[in-house]
């Protein structure tokens, strides 16, 4: 696939090279720009029929068939074109220009102008391009050119393999893969290493590793480190301009609606003209000021009555991370200087904190600090390198940054984000509903997600009747491309919700496709007695989800724990 799609950029005219990386994501433009394509089946069905002079009904008949709308424009289109002449070219800046014009429509008429803009395209389209245009409109379009394998192709494309870091680099640090290959394309490798942080283009985030205890986190950080409260909310990039600010979340939602007084409390507090930073925002009482747990803040991310909830839950964001500040970007800096950056650049106070931080330098003191912190009712700690490279190390999950849970204590394991890409229809008092989930982890080498367990446990009445209302949107026909499973659920869904799961144990599975042949050949990795804690992780895309990688860590930490490892299989 990176063969053909490196040949393919390579041809390709570097004007349009930005719009064609993101239409082979099914795309207009990067993630953190608010809109996406998402027309409703009906309504293309509408055009391809208006377009290929078939009946709405013969149309419609033919969508239940395939439930797929991009088969029934091939179809249909297909038998159209024996008859007549293509008029008009459909260039890439065509249908860039189209497909923009339906994601924007609104207000009065916007489904009729949709709709003649949508026939307007499949007018000129050959069959295949009908397919195409077709699933894209609807979001459905997935031709597995994740993120990895784009920039694997655009290094074969425009560079050399070993550049191939520097090209991530770049992206990690725009979220923007268009960007990166028309900057590559058009000025090559150095133009690649000018890319720099900047505000209003969101940066990756740094993730933590995490380790079974706190005396092997002190070790593996050479007997020094800093040690944070880990806090139960969200996280949160500001972007801090001149005159605005802007929130991103993890997954590059735009959340300055969601907290317009973090924003206002921020660009006041800031003593920089311009700088991002990150924090937790975390939900507090209004009457004892203590911290309360993570389902407090998603109150904060409801669509209405935002004012109410800015007065009713109080929240408070506490900084730990700057990236850039007044035109430096901070992320080659080490840790101790990026926190000195916050402490200096920022008033502090009132809604505005800094996490509580220390450092650390034996296991006592670190065992003190995270009793403190479980105290101050925080989820378990962050510790942080304070090496010399302790950079900001954008995209990457790795041992600069490690936590602790107080989880680890009771289970074997770390919760869990799993995506739900199948169910099984409920028997008993199930009857009727979706009983159970076939859940799966994110293998980022090859862009698949691959199974880990069938959950049936910690759903309550209301979660249970809310499944279809969640799940139904992404059902589809078959397995999707990008899933690896033996176990056949029910119903498939594409990868989209993702949950939050806690296990007793990983054991190796002989049915679960995760991790397969990487410990044990034959065997994949499954999770044993797997029950959902309630919360839906909507803050994080499938591609975000726990990947493959670290479940087989997990099982080498936890097998180095408890050497008398079942190998009975999960659930
Ligand atoms: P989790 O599900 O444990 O929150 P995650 O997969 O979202 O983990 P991790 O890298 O494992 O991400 O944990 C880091 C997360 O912890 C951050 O994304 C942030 O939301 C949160 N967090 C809370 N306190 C801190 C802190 N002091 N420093 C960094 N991150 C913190």
């Amino acid at each position: 696939m990176t063969d053909i799609l490196a040949s393919f950029l390579a041809g390709a005219d570097k004007s349009e090279l930005r719009s064609i990386v993101y239409l082979s994501q099914g795309k207009l433009h990067p993630d953190f720009v608010p809109g996406v394509l998402g027309m409703a089946d009906r309504l293309v069905l509408k055009a391809i029929s208006f377009t290929s002079g078939t009946s709405e009904t013969d149309t419609e008949r033919l969508w239940i068939e395939t439930g797929d709308p991009g088969k029934v424009a091939e179809t249909l289109i297909s038998k159209k074109k024996q008859m007549t002449l293509f008029s008009e070219e459909l260039t890439v800046e065509r249908v860039v220009k189209g497909l923009t014009a339906i994601q924007d429509a609104d207000g009065k008429d916007s489904q009729d102008r949709k709709m003649k803009t949508l026939a307007n395209l499949l007018h000129d389209s050959g069959p295949l391009e009908a397919r195409y245009l077709c699933r894209t409109v609807t979001g459905r379009m997935r031709v597995g050119a994740a993120d990895m394998t784009i920039l694997d192709a655009l290094a074969l494309a425009f560079a050399t393999k070993e550049d191939r870091p520097e090209i991530e680099r770049a992206f990690n640090v725009t979220c923007d893969i268009g960007l990166v290959a028309e900057t590559i394309a058009e000025g090559g490798m150095d133009a690649v290493r000018g890319i720099r942080v900047s505000v209003d283009s969101p940066v990756k985030v740094m993730l933590a590793e995490r380790l079974p205890s706190v005396s092997q986190i002190v070790e593996r950080m050479g007997g020094r480190c800093a040690i944070e409260y880990k806090y139960d909310g969200i996280r949160v990039q500001a972007h801090i301009g001149k005159d605005s600010v802007r929130l991103y979340s993890r997954r590059l939602e735009d959340l300055t609606s969601n907290f317009p007084d973090i924003a206002d409390s921020l660009r006041k507090a800031c003593g920089y003209g311009e700088a991002i930073v990150e924090g937790e925002c975390v939900a507090v009482d209004p009457e004892t000021g203590f911290m309360l747990p993570f389902q407090n803040v998603t109150h904060r991310r409801k669509k209405h009555g935002m004012e109410e909830a800015v007065r009713d839950v109080p929240v408070r964001m506490f900084m730990f991370d700057c990236l850039y500040r007044d035109g430096e970007d901070m992320t080659p800096r080490p840790y101790l200087e990026r926190r000195g950056a916050l402490e200096s650049g920022f008033r502090l106070g009132g809604q505005i904190q800094m996490t509580t931080m220390r450092i650390v330098e034996s296991e006592e003191e670190g065992e003190e600090f995270f009793a403190s912190a479980i105290g101050h009712r925080c989820e378990g700690i962050m510790a942080k390198s304070v090496a010399e490279d302790s950079v900001y190390r954008a995209g990457s999950r790795g041992f600069l940054w490690i936590k602790y849970k107080k989880d680890y204590q009771q289970a074997l394991t770390d919760s869990f984000d799993l995506a739900v890409v199948g169910a099984f229809y409920g028997m008993g008092k199930r009857a009727g509903r979706y009983g159970a989930l076939l859940m799966a982890a994110y293998d980022q080498e090859t862009g698949r997600f691959e199974t880990v367990c069938k959950l049936g446990t910690g759903f309550d009445d209301a979660f249970l009747d809310g499944m279809p209302a969640l799940l139904d949107g992404t059902r589809m026909e078959e397995k999707p491309r990008d899933v690896d499973a033996e176990m056949v659920p029910d119903v498939w869904f594409d990868p989209a919700v993702v949950l939050e799961v806690v296990a007793a144990e990983i054991t190796l599975s002989p049915i679960h496709t995760a991790a397969r042949d990487m410990i044990k050949e034959g065997s994949g990795l499954g999770i044993r007695f797997p029950r959902f804690t309630g919360r839906v992780r909507d803050d994080k895309t499938p591609e975000q989800c726990t990947t493959v990688e670290e479940i087989a860590e997990m099982y080498s930490m936890q097998a180095h724990d408890s050497d008398g490892l079942s190998d009975t299989g999960p659930e």
